[in-house]
């Protein structure tokens, strides 16, 4: 699958949110709105797991030097992943509210 088609919108299947790209290129995994995911990646943006069970998001994360990220862990397999946060992005930010909730 190409770099392009890795970051089209997609639809929530946590909530149903439409989700749009990022503007400034980087990659989302996950709901701008609920902050959930789902389980296609074994390494952000790869495509390369079958599993597809929807991912919770679980904590958040300051990584040395970058920016917040927020952990999710796979509700069918435990698979773990993190994925920076995208609460400046100008055209659809994540939601803080459900950044605020994670930290519950
Ligand atoms: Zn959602
Ligand atoms: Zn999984």
């Amino acid at each position: 699958m190409s770099r392009a088609t890795e970051n089209q919108p997609f639809m929530c299947a946590h909530c149903g949110e439409r989700v749009d790209r990022l503007r400034n290129g980087s990659f989302r995994n996950h709901c701008a709105d609920c902050l959930w995911s789902l389980h296609v990646d074994d390494r952000p943006g790869d495509r390369a797991s079958t599993c597809g069970g929807l991912m919770a998001p679980v904590r958040l994360v300051q990584p040395r030097g970058k920016g917040l990220a927020i952990v999710h862990v796979c509700t069918v397999c435990g698979h773990e992943s993190r994925n920076r946060l995208a609460v400046d992005d100008p055209s659809q930010p994540d939601s803080w509210e459900a950044v605020v909730h994670v930290q519950d």
